[in-house]
């Protein structure tokens, strides 16, 4: 399903994009795009923020690390919590992995090049549908205490009310949305 990078390719602009695929550790994206009754969120991160190190698992216990990561990120109820009253309910989750797994995951892309051979950063997609997308004035962010490696999140919003960008620290998890 690309339903989701084809908006974000269509209503993002490039330059959103490539702020996306900055690596830098401590740095993570949360890229918000409203368009209603749709909302979709896509969290991007390094992967050393939210695992310790970002080389392909190898010994049991960083394959059972690495199981515990990917079910965290598909609780997406645990990670960003919305207003009730949106009514909104949860289409679907998206797992871009940086290597191939033995659980069936897809294998989105190859992060290890000649130049950066220990980086890798994995992006969850959440797609939404909301009832009441107007009641959608703030989100409770979670994800933040849950991944304490993360310094600072740069957020970029695209919703009805235009275009804005903030950014979040450890201890703020409310996203005021415009
Ligand atoms: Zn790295």
């Amino acid at each position: 399903m690309r339903t989701l990078i084809l908006l974000l390719f269509t209503l993002t602009p490039l330059t959103l994009l490539q702020a996306a695929s900055t690596h830098q550790h401590g740095v993570a994206q949360l890229d918000l795009v409203l368009e209603p009754p749709m909302l979709a969120i896509g969290f991007s991160s390094p992967l050393a923020n939210l695992n310790g190190y970002e080389h392909q698992p190898v010994s049991a216990e960083e394959r059972q690390a690495w199981s515990r990561l990917l079910a965290q990120l598909k609780n997406a109820d645990a990670l960003i919590q919305l207003p009730a009253h949106a009514d909104c309910s949860l289409s679907r989750v998206d797992l871009h992995l940086p290597f191939t797994t033995d659980k069936g995951e897809h294998d989105h892309r190859h992060t290890t090049d000649a130049h950066h051979p220990q980086h890798a950063d994995l992006m969850a997609e959440y797609l939404y549908l909301c009832a009441n997308s107007t009641a959608i004035t703030q989100l409770v962010l979670p994800l933040l205490p849950a991944f304490p490696a993360i310094e600072r999140l740069n957020v970029q919003l695209i919703t009805p009310a235009g275009q804005h960008s903030s950014t979040l620290t450890q201890g703020q998890t409310e996203l005021q949305l415009p």
